[in-house]
């Protein structure tokens, strides 16, 4: 059988990671968490003072880039790759509501854009890869063999990212995390480079009212009409 690109986009926290991993898995293909990078950047930005509530200095994060080494490692425990920044573990760390708040700005900048892009790329040049993001069927893969598009209603999103930071124990409102997610799926979808939109010929899945099961399943459905389509 002919292994295949699959490309997941969609708004933030449709269920797109959880998904695209557990497709990865059924198929023996490599799963590739975009968002990990961006978010990656975002915390060497914190980190370096590039970024705060007052000021973003771009200028200074763009000639810091070429001394950021992104890697993912598969992590035999829990059964998927995590981020490594510059040989360090930072899986837990671009997870929090700070680098939320800050990754759909750094997201903007081009210089970023490009650098990572590339890497998706390489990563993915052999098939047989499940990415999500927010670019991978417009940008990174328009080639793919098959695009899906995740939308879901703006509570349902915010629902699903609360449970799930509440969950690891983080000390957040319902509100901060609403707000937050309407914030990067506005800046997101409104940003010259890139933005978020749906690929003409990308598949648009409504997660609202499916559990993460069904969209599982509605997904398989189409991973198994596209890999006979390919033989
Ligand atoms: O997927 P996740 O919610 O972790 O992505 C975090 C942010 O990274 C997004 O809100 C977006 O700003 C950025 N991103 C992007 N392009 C991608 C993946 C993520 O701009 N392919």
């Amino acid at each position: 059988m002919n292994n295949i690109t699959i490309a997941i986009d969609g708004f933030s926290s449709t269920g797109k990671s959880t998904v695209a991993k557990q497709i990865a898995k059924e198929l023996g293909y490599v799963f590739v968490d975009s968002g990990a990078m961006y978010r990656a950047i975002t915390l060497f930005a914190i980190q370096n003072d590039f970024i705060s509530q007052e000021a973003f200095d771009v200028a200074s994060l763009v000639s810091e880039l070429h001394t950021i080494e992104l890697v993912f490692k598969f992590n035999q425990d829990f059964g998927f790759a995590e981020m490594y920044l510059n040989g360090k573990n930072v899986e837990k760390e671009i997870r929090t509501i700070e680098v939320s708040s800050f990754v759909s700005q750094v997201s903007t900048i081009s210089e970023v854009r490009q650098q990572l892009v590339k890497q998706q790329q390489e990563m993915g040049e052999d098939k047989g890869v499940v990415m999500d993001g927010r670019d991978i069927g417009t940008v990174v893969f328009p080639e793919a063999e098959l695009k899906i598009f995740m939308v879901a209603s703006a509570e349902t999103k915010a629902q699903r990212r609360y449970k799930e930071l509440v969950g690891r124990g983080d000390k957040i409102t319902y509100e901060q995390v609403l707000e937050n997610v309407k914030e990067r799926d506005f800046i997101d979808s409104h940003r010259e480079d890139s933005p978020l939109i749906k690929a003409e010929d990308a598949i648009e899945i409504d997660s609202s009212h499916l559990n993460l099961e069904e969209v599982f399943e509605v997904l398989m459905q189409l991973v198994r009409m596209t890999l006979e389509d390919n033989e």
